[in-house]
């Protein structure tokens, strides 16, 4: 018989579910990214026929032909939202069709079909509803628990000459994450890549894509050999904005009241980052989106005038900058983490149901 869950996918639940002791020793210490629910969503796209109709289907290897054209090209797309349950046991994600537009242009910049918002949705409510048991309770406000979700895009059609694949599936897997920093929230240190820029004009800077992630990897490597958590990046062009992190967004916070973002452009445009301007402004802050060069934050920093420097994302919610460490000299990331402090307890506020949804950010997934 066929079963149908209420956002129209097919369910084809696992014969072999992971026991429920086993499970719960998984969500006392999951760290990020290293298990998987029993799970995942599904739906696949042919260039003849468009988008079929989706399912939920045991979690497990795929298989792929060896000349799929994205492990040659790389035509592949991600995102990466949370599923937090709040104290009444339900659960519910942040700004998710915000996440489905990103998607869509991602999809754009990649010749990939796009992904319809609702679709989008309907595919975390559809996996979360299978693999709620998954989803972890916060024992208290300090244990950031969450199911990472992570939807992505594949181009698999076995083809190896050069042109957008006209078979493509779209997946979403769930994994249950503690906080992402081990220890808590501590001011990390960051590494300037001098050699490796992230993205230019043209390129692919603004979608998520898999390719972005590669082509960081060395400079991440090079930021951990020097002690560092994360990689900052400067513009391609004169090598002297500061854009983001391999994988967050960066704010800086100045004494006045003003808290300044680069820019759009070649950067990614973060579900966090538009949060925290939001909120920012909700607090009596002035908002900034514009370029910052080094020497701004060099000079900012030594004359007091910038007071913090925090980066964000979903993964790691706000992480305050302790320093930047470059070949040459060491920036600090200002003297406090108040600013920063308060803006993630506002967040993670909302996100898990403690403080009033003012600006309808959240959407229920069970
Ligand atoms: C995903 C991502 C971010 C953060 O985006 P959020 O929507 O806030 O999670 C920032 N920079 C890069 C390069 C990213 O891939």
């Amino acid at each position: 018989m066929r079963i149908v869950s209420s956002q129209g996918f097919e369910l084809r639940p696992t014969t072999t579910p992971t026991d429920a002791a086993q499970r719960d020793e998984v969500l006392q210490n999951p760290g990020f990214g290293r298990y998987f629910t029993d799970h995942m969503a599904h739906v696949r796209w042919t260039h003849a026929d468009g988008w079929n109709s989706g399912e939920v289907r045991p979690y497990g290897p795929l298989s792929l032909d060896p000349a799929a054209s994205v492990l040659h090209y790389a035509q592949e797309i991600f995102e990466g939202v949370k599923a937090y349950r709040h104290a009444d046991g339900s659960v519910w994600t942040f700004r998710p069709e915000k996440n489905a537009a990103r998607f869509q242009a991602s999809a754009r910049r990649l010749a990939l079909p796009e992904l319809d918002t609702e679709t989008f949705i309907d595919s975390l409510k559809a996996l979360v509803a299978q693999d709620i048991d998954w989803v972890p309770t916060p024992a208290s406000e300090a244990e950031e628990s969450s199911l990472y979700l992570r939807p992505f895009m594949i181009a698999s059609e076995k083809f190896l000459g050069v042109r957008p694949s006209k078979e493509v599936d779209y997946y979403v897997i769930a994994s249950p994450a503690a906080a992402y920093f081990k220890g808590g929230v501590k001011p990390v240190s960051i590494w300037l890549s001098r050699d490796y820029n992230r993205a230019g004009p043209g390129g692919t800077g603004a979608a998520k894509c898999g390719g972005n992630y590669a082509s960081s990897l060395v400079a991440q490597q090079e930021a951990e050999a020097n002690g560092c958590a994360q990689v900052a990046f400067l513009d391609a062009v004169e090598h002297k904005w500061i854009e983001e992190l391999g994988g967050m967004n960066l704010f800086f916070v100045y004494k006045d009241g003003r808290i300044v973002t680069p820019e759009l452009g070649t950067i990614l445009e973060g579900v966090t980052r538009d949060s925290v301007l939001q909120l920012a402004a909700d607090a009596g802050l002035k908002p900034e989106e514009r370029r910052i060069s080094i020497d701004e934050w060099r000079d900012g920093v030594k004359s007091g005038e910038i007071s913090e420097v925090f980066a964000c994302g979903t993964a790691a919610v706000i992480t305050p900058i302790a320093e930047l460490v470059t070949p040459e000299e060491r920036i600090a990331g200002g003297e406090q983490t108040e600013i920063a402090s308060e803006l993630r307890k506002q967040l993670l506020d909302i996100q898990y149901g403690r403080a009033e949804d003012r600006h309808g950010w959240l959407t229920r997934l069970a």
